[in-house]
């Protein structure tokens, strides 16, 4: 269990960007962040990443407390941050440099399955659409098998049809190992077609106006 409580950030310039920010993340559920520009989506993201420290407050995931970016939390920005001297297959296995060869070339390539980009895996970032620029970030955090996924507006720089398609797989991937996600968003769409839990961020930094539990029936798999 994710547990945010009473996270305050305020900046070293005296931006106050979280005022007692208390959540509690249901477990291997999608929650979805939404809320205007600066309301202090990304960074609520941060510090739980562990990017950032809270001015007060804690993040625990099962009672631990984090306060440094943490192995079972992993990120997805809103630009896919490939490693251009990489290959596609460098980048996803990038995170495994623990591993022996073949173990790591066995699960980058499973990755790259699980994003639809099997025949990429020595392609070059460059050569790469946006879309495919970020399913192959989605790889690159899943094969490291995080039990939380930050996604900061992630498909927001897509066009509406790759964003359509991502979305779809994005649940696809969800499904299989159901990995505790938090989902920054501007998009209402995006956030309802995701999410079961939907956090609505006030317009003034740093403060909920609301938490809404979506109740749906069973997802069709
Ligand atoms: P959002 O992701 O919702 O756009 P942010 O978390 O980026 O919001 O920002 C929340 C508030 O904190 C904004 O007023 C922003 O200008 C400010 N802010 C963000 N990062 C910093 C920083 N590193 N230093 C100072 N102020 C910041
Ligand atoms: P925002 O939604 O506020 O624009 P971003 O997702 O672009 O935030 O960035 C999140 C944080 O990561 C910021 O603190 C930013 O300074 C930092 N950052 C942005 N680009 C890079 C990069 N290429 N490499 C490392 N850190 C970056």
């Amino acid at each position: 269990m994710l547990d945010l409580r009473d996270l305050t950030k305020i900046y070293p310039n005296g931006q106050h960007a979280l005022e007692r920010f208390s959540l509690s993340v249901p477990h291997g559920e999608i929650t979805a962040v939404i809320g205007g520009s600066g309301c202090g989506k990304s960074t609520l993201l941060r510090l739980v990443s562990g990017l950032e420290t809270p001015t007060r407050g804690k993040v625990s995931i099962d009672g631990e407390t984090v306060i440094e970016p943490h192995p079972r939390i992993n990120m997805i920005f809103q630009e896919p941050r490939l490693l251009p001297w990489l290959t596609v297959a460098g980048n996803v296995g990038f995170g495994l440099a623990d591993l022996d060869r073949t173990a790591r070339d066995e699960i980058v390539a499973s990755g790259l399955a699980r994003v639809g980009l099997s025949d990429y895996a020595e392609r070059w970032p460059k050569e790469l659409s946006g879309g495919q620029a970020q399913r192959v970030a989605i790889a690159r955090a899943l094969v490291v098998n995080p039990e939380v996924l930050l996604l900061d507006e992630p498909f927001s720089a897509l066009d509406a049809f790759t964003r359509a398609d991502l979305q779809d797989h994005l649940l696809d991937i969800w499904a299989a190992s159901k990995p505790t996600m938090i989902i920054v968003t501007h998009d209402i769409d995006e956030a309802l077609f995701l999410a079961r839990r939907i956090v609505i961020m006030q317009p003034s930094p740093g403060r909920i106006m609301q938490v809404l539990d979506i109740d749906l029936p069973e997802r069709p798999d």
